[in-house]
């Protein structure tokens, strides 16, 4: 199979995926790309809930993702909190409001049902063949692969818990799970990408 046709099908399914997640119930309406930066806030962690690591994950320019903070938190979707350390540096946060627009948007029931159709075995090698084709493009244009701790470098598991040597800091079971701006695979290529 050539790059057209593998463009052709991914090409289709964000087309579907986009169409589906419009279909959002919001109350105000919200456009596709606030969608996709309320999901992202309700993937990353505390490193990572900052405007730029947005714009980094979503591949939008600051100007955009500034406008469409503005949007969301003037419709009550999420809340601003400058860092305790460095006041500059501004966190964002998901409201009840916004976490509840991302509990029934994501992932979109169509994915869900179309998987569902699927042998188990062909959703697993679908999975890793995904991440393997974003691991892939991602080293090609050098863009930070926003994984999770489970397969980072500075990620130190020790019988007191599990530290990040970067910051210092330990990290909970769910910090585990959250893609994170700093990820690094070191020198561990196999680590897979979220
Ligand atoms: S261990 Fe890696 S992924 Fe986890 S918080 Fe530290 S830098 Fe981020």
């Amino acid at each position: 199979m050539n790059s057209s046709n593998i463009y052709k099908f991914l090409e289709r399914i964000g087309n579907l995926l986009r169409a589906e997640t419009r279909q959002a119930k919001t109350d105000p309406p919200l456009q596709p790309v606030q969608l996709e930066i309320l999901h992202y806030l309700n993937l990353c962690n505390q490193h990572s809930d900052i405007p730029a690591a947005v714009s980094e994950y979503l591949g939008l320019t600051k100007g955009t993702v500034s406008q469409s903070l503005s949007v969301l938190e003037k419709k009550g979707y999420i809340d601003k909190k400058p860092d305790p350390a460095d006041k500059r540096v501004i966190h964002l946060f998901l409201t009840e409001k916004g976490r509840l627009v991302v509990d029934t948007t994501f992932p979109p029931d169509l994915l869900k049902q179309g998987l569902a159709l699927m042998p188990q075995a062909q959703r697993d090698q679908l999975l890793a063949n995904l991440e393997t084709l974003l691991k892939a493009m991602q080293s090609v244009r050098g863009f930070k692969p926003f994984g999770v701790c489970g397969t980072c470098y500075h990620l130190s598991r020790g019988e007191d818990g599990n530290v990040c040597q970067l910051t210092r800091m330990p990290l909970s079971a769910q910090e585990l799970e959250q893609v994170c701006r700093e990820h690094d695979l070191g020198a561990d290529e196999s680590g897979l990408v979220a």
